[in-house]
């Protein structure tokens, strides 16, 4: 009778007892059955054989008060326990089990190997070397044009990965020989360790949890099977990503062992600048020079957008030098499809040459004055205290 047995066979119902019944019922209980199925009274009937054969099985744990209490802790177990699927680090408060088993020194040694029995024999199906597992995030670094970040853009990333051996096709041995079952874990990659009465699972030391090992290593990957390549994805960078965002790329991070799924790729972006846009949150910005003349009179002039046609800005008269002016859906992409706003900020220019007849009117506007009063109220302001 294995501890599978314990976890997997209802012993109350196969007698049709609940769970609190006295010694008296579960007596009783058995005598009916095991007359009803007995080999004698039913022979050539396998079906009732069996059923004959579960009958004494329970009743043998269950007229045994101290089997009893053991296969009742153990049937109490969390189910996450009760599988033994998860591998190692169980973790387990032994004073619970105990306490509501109520049963003391003696007990605690069968319990032990039960567990013992547990993991041992119970899980090899399920033995940690050959466990899924989620492949490890990835992280890198994305250099995009000024225009690509708003468009959004496919990019080849090339990442390091790892995969088998080509020399040994991952085997870690010697091309020409083949490594062996491991004869610690027998093939399971995973060993019981019994600590006190408790046994617990842990990868198998002698080969690291490979179930193999290899008595002639490869020279090439020294036996571990693995050699470092790379790998190249087209990764998918939405429309609009800003400089220093980072994205995440499910799936895309190292592949997964055994049926496991994926890691995520994270990639940080970076924007290089643009000569003459610049980007706030979602908007666009523009400085363009206008001159003197076109801030004071007012003017309609025409400013690039990015990826568009250039369209035409209305200056009022007196506009001041920095005003910044907002042109709708012109800026950079939203998630939700819309777009920022192009932001374009006036800057008044002076001229640096000026031909003759220019001179002629700027001394004619220099001599119509107006730069003495444009200061007397600062130099009337900078006697106050
Ligand atoms: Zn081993
Ligand atoms: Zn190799």
């Amino acid at each position: 009778m294995s501890t599978k047995d314990y976890l997997e066979k209802d012993y109350y119902k196969v007698l049709g007892v609940s769970k609190t019944a006295s010694q008296d019922e579960i007596k009783k209980a058995y005598r009916k059955l095991a007359r009803k199925y007995h080999p004698d009274a039913n022979k050539g009937d396998s079906e009732a054989e069996d059923r004959f054969k579960e009958v004494s099985e329970a009743y043998d744990v269950l007229s045994d008060e101290k089997r009893r209490r053991e296969y009742d802790a153990l049937r109490s177990m969390p189910g996450g326990f009760r599988g033994g699927q998860q591998g190692g680090g169980f973790g387990f408060d032994l004073g619970d089990l105990f306490g509501q088993t109520g049963a003391a020194g003696g007990a605690g040694e069968r319990l032990g190997d039960l567990f013992g029995g547990l993991f041992g024999r119970g899980t090899r199906t399920t033995a940690g070397a050959r466990r899924a597992r989620r492949g490890a995030d990835v992280e890198t670094e994305v250099t995009l044009s000024f225009g690509k970040s708003l468009s959004g853009a496919t990019v080849p990333i090339r990442l390091s990965s790892e995969k088998a051996c080509p020399s040994c096709q991952g085997t870690g041995a010697r091309s020409g020989t083949v490594p062996r079952v491991c004869p610690s874990c027998e093939g399971t990659g995973m060993e019981t360790r019994n600590l006190g009465s408790f046994g617990f699972q842990e990868p198998c030391r002698q080969c690291r949890g490979r179930g193999l090992v290899v008595d002639d290593p490869c020279p090439n990957c020294r036996g571990s099977g693995r050699a470092t390549g790379t790998r190249t994805i087209q990764a998918r960078i939405p429309a609009g990503v800003k400089d220093g965002q980072k994205i995440r790329l499910r799936g895309k991070g190292a592949p997964g062992e055994n049926g496991g799924p994926a890691g995520d790729l994270y990639v940080n972006i970076k924007v290089r600048p643009h000569a003459v846009f610049g980007r706030s949150g979602d908007n666009l910005t523009l400085t363009v020079p206008v001159t003197f003349a076109e801030a004071a009179l007012g003017a309609e002039i025409k400013v690039p957008t990015f990826g568009g046609q250039p369209v035409t800005l209305r200056l009022p008269e007196g506009t001041p030098n920095g005003r910044t002016f907002r042109v709708r859906g012109r800026g950079a992409p939203r998630r939700d499809g819309t777009k920022g706003d192009l932001l374009v900020t006036v800057e008044v220019q002076v001229p640096q040459k000026v031909d003759d007849p220019t001179r002629e009117l700027l001394e004619r506007l220099r001599a119509a004055g107006g730069g003495d009063e444009l200061r007397g109220e600062l130099l009337r302001q900078a006697r106050e205290e």
